[in-house]
């Protein structure tokens, strides 16, 4: 599973700051979380095929969040064969993808599928054969949703072992048992799966959180993700000015991720206040609130190996 930031920045695309976006790529599909201005340059730049596109999760109707979505819809469309696109975003996503359509006259070749959050819809929002992906309310000056793409749950390790003892050669029977299937021996026993599986295994997890005050809710969106990025508009000592515009400072940010158990933590959503020189000192600032954090840079990949 490869999480590709494509930008860090909040509020406006800068010379040296992209705005916030992750792809993640797992199993040949992408899942582009947030497209603001100028998002599908990055995408290019890190060779992120079009075709693989298949799920695109906006977290609000800000411009720095969903401006980017028309441009991306039609480099799509400019393949004679994309499969359908998913869109999830928050009420009002439809409406502005109809209507930038038709104001456009964009051809799109392809079929979208949009599914708004509604209140109390917090959970599960889509789901294919790999991933589900689940959604949360954040609170933002707007209707704001946090995202978490979790790997499948893996079957667990087979044991060869236990396999022959059972009278279950070495071969096709195998790989029947490993996918689930009851399989007869040569001597006519039936073996279950779970007499030579162990325990399901858990997959990997991502928590995506931007734009939002620090709040309880961020709990269950970022508990025990093995990646998560979070929106840290301001360093620490700024929690007012974070309060008023319904952000979060770093301390806040890697203080409720350190709660929820995050595993490995990015900052995202850096004001454009803050230069590329300031990102040594807002690096040290994080250190102090968190064991395994840093300040996102675009263009960084984080590659998500399974442990086991
Ligand atoms: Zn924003
Ligand atoms: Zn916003």
């Amino acid at each position: 599973m490869q999480c590709y930031l494509l930008g860090s920045g909040g509020m406006m695309p800068m010379p040296h700051r992209r705005l916030t976006s992750v792809a993640v790529r797992h199993e040949g599909r992408v899942y582009l979380l947030d497209c603001g201005e100028g998002t599908q340059v990055p995408y290019k730049e890190q060779h992120i095929g079009m075709r693989d596109l298949n799920l695109v999760a906006i977290s609000h109707k800000h411009a720095d969040h969903v401006l980017g979505l028309p441009g991306m819809l039609m480099l799509r469309a400019q393949m004679p064969d994309a499969g359908p696109l998913t869109i999830l975003g928050t009420p009002g996503i439809r409406r502005f993808i109809s209507n930038v359509r038709a104001d456009l006259g964009m051809h799109i070749n392809y079929p979208i599928d949009v599914c708004e959050w509604k209140p109390g819809a917090d959970g599960l929002a889509y789901e294919d054969e790999h991933v589900r992906v689940l959604w949360y309310e954040l609170e933002h000056t707007v209707r704001c949703v946090g995202y978490r793409i979790e790997e499948k749950e893996r079957p667990g390790r087979f044991d060869a072992e236990a396999a022959v003892k059972l009278g279950v050669p070495r071969g096709p029977l195998w790989g029947k048992l490993q996918g689930g299937q009851e399989v007869q021996t040569p001597s006519g026993d039936v073996v279950s799966p779970d007499q030579v599986l162990g325990p399901p295994r858990r997959g990997r997890h991502v928590a995506y959180a931007t734009d939002t005050r620090v709040t309880p809710k961020l709990q269950p969106l970022l508990k025990d993700a093995d990646l998560a990025f979070v929106e840290s508009m301001f360093e620490s000592g700024m929690e007012q000015d974070a309060a008023e515009k319904r952000h979060m400072t770093i301390s806040q940010a890697a203080g409720a991720a350190r709660e929820a158990g995050v595993k490995k933590l990015v900052l995202v959503h850096l004001s454009p206040r803050y230069e590329s020189s300031s990102i040594k000192r807002l690096a040290v600032d994080a250190q102090d609130h968190h064991p395994d954090v840093r300040i996102g840079r675009d263009g960084k990949l984080f590659e998500l190996r399974l442990t086991d």
